[in-house]
């Protein structure tokens, strides 16, 4: 709304608007929640057998939402024995066209039920309903669709190989992106003829268990995939069970290095997607004002619960102080809150554990001595919140610059020369991903070229693609999913037979 003013003091500079969004919410009405769920093993879903629940809860408003079941090591045996089973009978012997018709009829699905799957996550795990409606669900629904596509074209995926199923496949994802993670394991495992038993994060299961519904729905054969809800020990009986032919885990990298061990002592094939503290370099040459959106997008996206998160940004000294002041006030105008109105750019905080771990590094971070700035916005009252920070003068031996924050938190750090930003970029434990901003080629390529990390971006962040393989070097883990990379995790290849 205008201010009011007298028409002789009209013109543009002493003009001033209210920016208030009205909220525009997205209705909950499109789902039921059910007011406990049991384990989905062989196609159905059956109690625990110690009956032993735990509460998911709304990080946006502290609601418990439902009870879920957690699974004893006797409960993974059970799915695992239901996933051999259906792998022996019916889906490492079901051709390629016919598993690709269930991959099809899956991903068509997900896009149907789009809304419902939308609105469960950000009410599950407090993500902004503009991110579930617009990036994970249709993501998830085209890794589905990418996947269907190579269910029946193995041999030109590998040709001229002898190519085999792993069998039974153990998979534990994060709370960061559950159904597009949980689409990120299962469709290429589908594809290629494997089974699974599938854990989702204790504090967001309830896509994977509208996802096991989905399942029954499209009449997948029983026991191809089961879905055992739970904690940790969950996830390390999956680990640890003797009858898995392959493990795939994502998640941080203290736990990635357990399950490690263990897979190592048992010759068992992995693939870790881990833990990332990217570098986001931004030159002097860069389009600035398409720079700063590409930072905030690559550090606020999720509030910063994304593993290739641009959480250092390293600006060339030049123009550090004026693209700091550009990223100031873009923040001021990032709205914070409710998940479910589809202004939010920044929603809650997954849980209070996590925000109590971003608490704590925020504090190293001051008591470290480098500089916060958080834009004035409101919180609500319930809920796990943050607000956007960013930190600037932060040396490259603060907590800030070394440790994954997982958070809606970027550490600044400056660099005069390409070899200078090379040598700060790399000067880490991790190598997922990092991004670059320079209206030059030639830097761009040089950059890449120098840079550890699997994924890199230049001028433009966070984009994801299913044929396009993603996944990390160092302590960020091993393997890629998606494209062809992702597929060959899932098979065995030798040569044909009467092959030299
Ligand atoms: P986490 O504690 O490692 O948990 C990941 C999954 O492993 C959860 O399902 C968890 O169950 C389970 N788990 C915990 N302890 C286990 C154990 N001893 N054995 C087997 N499974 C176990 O990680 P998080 O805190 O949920 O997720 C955040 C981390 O994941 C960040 O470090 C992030 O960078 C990383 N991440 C990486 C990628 C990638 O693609 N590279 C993607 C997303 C996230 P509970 O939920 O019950 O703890
Ligand atoms: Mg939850």
């Amino acid at each position: 709304m205008a201010d009011e003013i007298e028409p002789a003091n009209l013109s543009l500079t002493n003009v001033t608007f209210d920016l208030e969004y009205a909220p525009a919410l997205e209705s909950k009405s499109i789902v039921s929640i059910d007011k406990e769920y049991g384990l989905f093993i062989g196609g159905k879903f059956v109690e625990p057998k110690d009956g032993k629940k735990f509460v998911t809860v709304s990080p946006s408003t502290e609601e418990k939402l439902s009870q879920i079941s957690s699974a004893s090591a006797a409960d993974v045996d059970r799915a695992v024995k239901a996933a051999r089973k259906a792998h022996t009978e019916i889906w490492g012997r079901m051709s390629g066209r016919d598993r690709a018709k269930y991959l099809f009829r899956i991903a068509r699905q997900l896009q149907e039920r789009a809304r419902e799957f939308a609105v469960l996550e950000s009410i599950d795990g407090g993500k902004p309903i503009r991110e579930s409606r617009d990036v994970d669900v249709p993501l998830a629904a085209a890794h589905f669709f990418y996947h269907a596509g190579w269910a029946d074209k193995l041999e030109y995926a590998f040709p001229d190989r002898r190519i085999a199923p792993k069998g039974v496949v153990g998979q534990i994802i994060p709370w960061n992106f559950p159904l597009l993670m949980l689409a990120w394991k299962i469709a290429p495992a589908l594809a290629t003829g494997n089974t699974v038993v599938l854990k989702p994060a204790e504090t967001t299961p309830l896509t994977a268990l509208l996802f096991a519904q989905l399942l029954q729905d499209v009449d997948l054969p029983p026991g191809v995939v089961n879905i055992v809800t739970g904690a940790g020990a969950t996830g390390s009986a999956l680990v640890e069970h003797k009858d898995v032919d392959k493990l795939a885990f994502t998640g941080s990298t203290s736990v990635g290095k357990q399950i490690q061990r263990s897979a190592a002592a048992r010759g068992l094939p992995l693939t870790l997607e881990l833990g990332g503290k990217a570098a986001h370099i931004v030159f002097e040459d860069a389009a600035l004002d398409q720079a700063v959106e590409g930072v905030i997008n690559g550090i606020y996206f999720n509030q910063g619960h994304v593993c290739c998160a641009g959480s250092r940004l390293l600006v060339q000294e030049s123009i550090a102080d004026s693209f700091i002041d550009r990223l100031k006030n873009r923040m001021s105008t990032l709205r914070v809150g409710d998940p479910l109105d589809k202004n939010t750019d920044v929603g809650a905080i997954n849980s209070s554990e996590q925000l109590g771990r971003i608490t704590a590094l925020v504090e190293a971070g001051v008591a470290e001595g480098a500089e916060i700035y958080q834009p004035s916005c409101a919180l609500p009252a319930k809920g796990y919140w943050f607000r956007p920070t960013i930190f600037t003068n932060v040396q490259q031996s603060h907590r800030i610059a070394r440790e994954e924050i997982f958070g809606p938190v970027l550490s600044v750090l400056t660099f005069r020369t390409p070899e200078e930003a090379v040598a700060k970029a790399n000067d880490t434990q991790y190598g997922l991903s990092a991004g670059i901003w320079t209206e030059k080629g030639s830097k761009i390529l040089w950059m890449a070229d120098q840079l550890d990390a699997g994924v890199i971006w230049a001028n433009t962040f966070n984009q994801f693609d299913p044929a396009s393989p993603f996944g990390g070097y160092k302590e960020s883990g091993f393997g890629r999913e998606g494209g062809l990379q992702g597929l060959s995790a899932y098979v065995s290849l030798s040569s044909p037979r009467g092959a030299s």
